[in-house]
């Protein structure tokens, strides 16, 4: 075992050796400009883009002409959430979206506040679901847009989205979802979910960093967005810049190889996952999960009979009542796992997911999120156990937190 063991794979995930095999003659052969049509190299570069484009499109359940490729999902959000709300003003101006949404969803809504946009941000229940009916209550007769994501990135929670989007549908509201997180790890197509707006990005499915896309519906309805980035009217005029090539490659066969080891791999890491839980459960006392239960497991990982899967398979995220979790991470040098709080430029924070679900403070500082991926093992899973139990046993000795563990 190869020491310190990665369990971050929310965050981002190493590219597969495969996907960099399919990228690499992008960088140093085939490394025309995908827009010059007067060339050969060119020609190729936009013959590997057409290609991944309609694969993803087909990960998707989409047509090709649906896809933008983008610099990743913060960009896909952007240009889907001010994309949709700038265009459809004269239509209205109210937006939802849930206060357990990436920062890179709430961050654009808070930017339409301040263009005048008014914001509903729902409070989801314990679990981190919102309820079809909240948004139903949610909706006025000015509301052109609603915003949910498919997996929430710290609790793992998978959002029923068809349900949503049909409340959306009834109602002639837009429905985007950001599907970063759940894109490549759970079943997802745009058809059944709903949706008419879906972010994506590779480096969380073993594909590149700075390579993204936003599939955009164009019928039934057929979405409009004014652009965010202007130039060179690439991608449809709706995304301008040129084409990462070599990431766009690697993006689909990334989705590619994602999709096709889906079972067995959800199969492994539950088990996995459910190793790690029941490891640091029976090892350390006053732990409490956040998010949604875990489910039961048949052999070899697979859901018990009447299972729903509500909770990514790879993720676990665990509180250790009267442990401070940066002090947690601190002592933690051999795992690479992040902690309940945010850091921003004047403060430490509690995350703003664990604090929507109602988390308390002190349970949220005192968290660790761990993200499970395609290499990690039994044998790290284990350290990890054994790690966490000896990091969190010694900080509560010596902590003045102590007298406040409760199980
Ligand atoms: N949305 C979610 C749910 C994420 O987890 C992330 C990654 O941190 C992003 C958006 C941003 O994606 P990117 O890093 O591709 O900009």
């Amino acid at each position: 075992m190869k020491l310190p063991i990665y369990l971050d794979h929310h965050a981002t995930t190493p590219v597969d050796p495969r996907v960099l095999e399919a990228m690499i003659p992008y960088f140093t052969q085939s490394f025309g400009n995908a827009a010059s049509r007067q060339h050969v190299f060119g020609w190729e570069a936009e013959a590997a883009v057409d290609a991944a484009r309609a694969s993803l499109a087909q990960a998707l359940g989409a047509s090709e002409k649906e896809i933008v490729f983008t610099s990743g999902a913060t960009e896909s959000d952007n240009l889907a959430i001010l994309g949709v709300a700038r265009l459809y003003r004269e239509k209205g101006d109210h937006v939802v979206t849930a206060a357990t949404e990436h920062r890179a969803v709430l961050d654009c809504c808070r930017a339409l506040e301040s263009e005048g946009f008014r914001v509903t941000f729902l409070a989801p229940r314990k679990t981190g679901e919102v309820a079809p009916e909240q948004v139903r209550e949610a909706l006025t007769d000015r509301t052109i847009l609603v915003s949910l994501m498919l997996a929430n990135n710290e609790i793992g929670t998978i959002q029923r989205l068809s349900a949503i989007g049909e409340v959306c549908r009834e109602r002639g509201v837009l429905f985007h979802t950001d599907a970063v997180q759940g894109f490549g790890k759970i079943p997802f197509d745009v058809e059944s979910s709903r949706v008419d707006l879906a972010s994506i990005t590779a480096h969380k499915i073993y594909g590149p960093k700075g390579v993204g896309a936003l599939y955009v519906r164009a019928r039934n309805p057929r979405v409009r967005l004014a652009p965010v980035l202007h130039g060179g009217g690439h991608e449809g005029g709706r995304r301008s810049g040129t084409l990462n090539v070599p990431g766009i490659v690697g993006f689909a066969r990334a989705a590619e190889i994602a999709l096709a080891e889906m079972p067995e791999e959800s199969a492994r890491l539950r088990a996995l996952r459910e190793r790690l839980n029941d490891g640091i459960t029976g090892r350390v006392e006053g732990t409490s999960l956040n998010g949604p239960p875990l489910p039961r497991l048949a052999d070899g990982g697979a859901l018990a009979p009447g299972e729903e899967e509500r909770r990514l398979p790879g993720n676990l995220n665990v509180s250790f009542a009267g442990v401070d979790g940066e002090a947690l991470l601190a002592s933690l040098k051999d795992v690479a796992v992040s902690s309940g709080s945010a850091c921003t430029s004047a403060s430490l924070e509690p995350s703003h997911v664990l604090a929507a679900i109602g988390v308390p403070a002190p349970l949220a500082f005192a968290s660790l999120r761990f993200g499970l991926g395609r290499w990690t093992t039994a044998e790290e899973i284990d350290f990890a156990v054994a790690t966490t139990a000896q990091a969190v046993a010694r900080l509560r000795e010596n902590s003045p937190l102590a007298h406040t563990r409760s199980r």
